[in-house]
């Protein structure tokens, strides 16, 4: 295995090649304090063939905190706009994002290595070009948390403080977060040039993405609504891995979603603690666009969104039969991965009322999502046990058991002992998620210049499916203090 130092990384950066009208030129602002390393992620590390050992050198910091740069890197800004809670924005693009450029590893893999909160661009608009240690943070850690729960997502390589000031509703200090994956590329980057009527670069565009992420439809004679269907595809099946975990994005604007279909821009994100499907985590978020049981529609919403924006080179047809597959692949993938859950062997006609009866009354009873899931996998279908301890999760007990029966019927159609399946259960229901309060211990110490929470957390969430000794703490439902806590969009 390769393992370069920062200078020696192998840059390509096709994004760079394309014309200056995709993005700005431009190297990132240093902090006016010096930069400090505050975590440091090996696991991404490995996707550049980066030297883990480089994190201790003097220079890594500089070059992750937007003070130096490194041969091969050509840092820009990208260009886009989007659908911002509904409404059309002409022109968004990276405020406080700088793609320093694509590493290409040993496997021929290409990562965007972009610098989050590395100072203002053109496309700052209001903004500081800044992002605090506490945003920061968060998606650092969700970011290696939903890789760890198997969802794809943008990965992120190492957090990098400084004391620079920083101004939100009360002072703050700044960070950079570095942030890997194989496109930044989103829905929003294509509406810019369908709204601009520059269907050109429309085109250079979308022969760009599928190039480099969907080379298999390169020489295909219909590749645009091929390309279109594949995102529709991927969007589907990403956001029923959102939903089956219990995670809302929070900000589901047509610039935070992926062009391949992966989870991006961490904002005010959340785990879903006490089941309940209109779950807002976003707190600026007053009509729950974007609340957890909205998150489907919204997908397909903003597919439709990208669809439009596709009609100067797919028909109105092609990407109408596009958006029609999205409901039934959405709801297939769910319903799967629901199953899985449920340790549930084969498909029935049944399993989704079975699911949805479970849901009805986790909502009813407040019951805690994540913990449940793991619990359940201790059900015994023995007849007559009462699986009192699972029983307890429910206020109304009785229809627990009504349920519990219908489930020890379908279990005891299986071949498997309850032994296997709990062992099977127990590799797809996590038992330990990023809760919104865990983040903000991890925070609260930050800001007092203790880092160890968050590697401790990242370790633990990068496994979140083994009992990891000493740890089960970190499996609790939140206390009082931890229930509400507001995270909104200003960070
Ligand atoms: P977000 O909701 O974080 O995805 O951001 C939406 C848009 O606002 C993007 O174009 C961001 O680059 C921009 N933005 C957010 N925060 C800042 C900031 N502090 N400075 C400059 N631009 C920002
Ligand atoms: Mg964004």
């Amino acid at each position: 295995m390769a393992r370069h130092s920062m200078e020696m990384l192998s840059f390509d950066n096709s994004y760079a090649r394309l014309s200056e009208s995709f993005y700005a030129k431009l190297n990132p602002t240093p902090f006016s304090d010096p930069p400090y390393l505050i975590s440091f992620n090996p696991a991404a590390a490995e996707l550049i063939d980066l030297d883990p050992d480089e994190a201790k050198r003097p220079e890594f910091a500089g070059v992750f905190g937007g003070s130096l740069l490194v041969p091969g890197m050509e840092p820009l800004a990208m260009l886009y706009s989007g659908h911002q809670f509904g409404v059309y924005v002409p022109q968004l693009g990276d405020g406080r994002a700088i793609l320093l450029g694509e590493v290409r590893n040993e496997r021929v893999e290409r990562w965007d290595l972009q610098l989050k909160g590395a100072g203002l661009t053109p496309f700052s608009r209001d903004g500081d070009g800044r992002a605090v240690l506490r945003s920061t943070i968060r998606e650092y850690l969700c970011s290696e948390a939903m890789h760890g729960l198997g969802i794809p997502t943008a990965r992120a390589l190492c957090i990098v403080g400084s004391d620079h000031k920083v101004y939100r509703e009360q002072v703050e200090t700044g960070a950079v977060l570095t942030r890997m994956a194989p496109s930044h590329v989103r829905f929003g980057t294509f509406e810019i040039f369908y709204y601009r009527k520059q269907y050109e670069q429309l085109t250079m565009l979308a022969d760009y993405v599928i190039s480099n992420h969907y080379p298999h439809l390169v020489e295909a004679t219909d590749k645009y609504a091929r390309f279109f269907d594949e995102v529709v595809e991927h969007t589907a099946r990403l956001i029923a891995q959102w939903q089956a975990v219990g995670w809302a994005h929070g900000v589901m604007n047509t610039d935070n979603m992926s062009i391949l279909g992966i989870t991006l821009d961490y904002g005010p994100f959340g785990f879903i603690d006490d089941y309940d499907p209109g779950f807002i985590c976003n707190h600026s978020d007053h009509n729950g666009r974007y609340a957890f049981d909205q998150q489907p529609f919204i997908g397909l919403w903003n597919l439709s969104c990208l669809a439009q924006a596709l009609l100067p080179i797919v028909s109105k047809e092609e990407l109408k039969t596009s958006l029609d597959r999205y409901t039934a692949t959405h709801q297939a993938q769910y319903l799967e991965l629901m199953r899985r859950k449920l340790g549930l062997d084969g498909a029935q006609a049944d399993d989704e009322s079975l699911v949805n009866s479970l849901l009805a009354l986790m909502s009813e009873s407040h019951v805690d999502y994540t913990n449940f899931f793991r619990a359940l996998g201790d059900f015994r279908s023995t007849p007559g046990d009462q699986n009192e301890s699972l029983r307890d999760y429910f206020v109304n007990r009785d229809r627990f058991d009504g349920w519990a029966a219908r489930y020890r019927a379908r279990l005891c159609e299986q071949t498997s002992s309850d032994a296997e399946r709990c062992e099977r259960m127990n590799r797809i229901n996590p038992k330990y998620v990023l809760r919104n309060y865990l983040a903000q211990t991890a925070i609260e110490k930050a800001q007092q210049k203790d880092f160890s929470e968050i590697d401790r957390l990242l370790t633990l969430l990068q496994n979140p499916h083994s009992d990891q000794p000493g740890m089960d703490t970190y499996a609790a439902p939140p206390p009082n203090w931890g229930k509400h806590l507001a995270v909104s969009c200003s960070s």
